[in-house]
């Protein structure tokens, strides 16, 4: 039999199978997944194969086969020799919810985020929420940012979780889908779960406020199906995604409108930092290229930010 893992305890695997059924499943022996070694070797997400076993009356179930994973996020604990913690896989889209202020989400942090979702291959659709409270200069703000990241190419909605304003439309995007939210504490997560699903309460808001990077706390992946036909995956602990494992000259890459440009650079390693007949530069000074994406690249590169680690990975 064949389905996907909705949930995991360490040794327990709650599986749904492709016909609808939820089994509780054990591993068979060790796997090994190439590339990776980790704490857990399913994931919530994962799409595996299973076997009844049938001993006396008893029967059991046990995972034989993982899938191949299109894409899948990490923990490393830093403090515990590199241990690698896999938190979610085959993600179809991450939402991240934005707001202007209580909390402000700083364009560094969208970006940041933005990259390493590039990099793993991870759709993200842009959600900026709280719209009901903005007055007349920062809908404008919201809605110059919303089209900066629309020209280059995200998706993007604007909200207002609590007054259900808009939420259609990020429910027409999820059907058939895996998705999860992400976003600072305070953003408005727990309330857009609960106006798409009236009831269904995320263990992200319980933790919300503590940092979680860094310690070695298992926090486990769920995974939850919604009445309109769409699975969320709740993670709690997980507000953003560091960028680590990547080399520096691959950075610009993860900027699609960087990457379009890139080939009329002067030098093909360029880095748009300081070198000659530079397209991104060029781009720049005509505004093609925004000031605060170029300012978030350039932060990345140098290593201005504080954060050196990986959260979400793709071998
Ligand atoms: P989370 O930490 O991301 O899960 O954020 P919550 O869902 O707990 O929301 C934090 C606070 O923002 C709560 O007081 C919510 O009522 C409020 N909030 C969330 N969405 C909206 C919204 O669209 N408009 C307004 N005015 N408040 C909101
Ligand atoms: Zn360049």
């Amino acid at each position: 039999m064949q389905g996907i893992v909705y949930k995991s305890t360490g040794s327990w695997y709650t599986v749904k199978s492709d016909e609808g059924s939820f089994y509780e499943c054990r591993i068979k022996g060790k796997f090994r997944i190439k590339g990776i070694k980790s704490t857990n070797p399913v994931a919530v997400g994962d799409r595996v194969v299973f076997d009844l076993d049938k001993i006396g009356d008893e029967t059991t179930a046990v995972i034989s086969e993982i899938k191949e994973r299109k894409n899948y996020i990490i923990r490393k604990s830093v403090n515990l020799s590199k241990q690698t913690h896999i938190i979610a896989a085959n993600l179809d889209q991450v939402f991240l919810l934005i707001t202007l202020n209580n909390p402000q989400t700083f364009t560094s942090f969208i970006d940041r985020f933005l990259v390493t979702a590039e990099a793993y291959e991870i759709p993200v659709v842009l959600l900026f929420n709280k719209m009901d409270v903005y007055d007349k200069d920062e809908k404008a703000e919201v809605g110059y940012l919303a089209q900066l990241y629309r020209n280059i190419g995200y998706h993007c909605i604007e909200i207002a979780a609590k007054e259900g304003d808009n939420v259609e439309l990020v429910k027409d995007l999820m059907v058939n889908k895996t998705s999860m939210f992400a976003g600072h504490s305070g953003v408005g997560k727990s309330t857009l779960v609960n106006a798409l699903q009236p009831g269904l309460k995320l263990k992200t808001a319980e933790i919300s406020g503590q940092h979680l990077q860094g310690q070695h706390t298992t926090t486990f992946a769920e995974m939850y199906d919604l009445s309109f036909g769409a699975r969320i995956i709740d993670t709690p602990g997980i507000k953003g995604f560091g960028i680590v494992d990547m080399e520096q000259y691959e950075i610009g890459d993860y900027f699609p409108e960087f990457f379009a440009l890139k080939s009329r650079c002067k030098f093909n390693n360029c880095r748009h930092l300081d070198e000659p007949k530079c397209a991104i530069k060029a781009a720049l000074e005509v505004d093609e290229i925004a000031w605060s994406r170029y300012k978030s690249y350039v932060q990345m590169i140098t290593g201005e930010e504080e954060n050196y680690r990986t959260d979400i990975y793709k071998e």
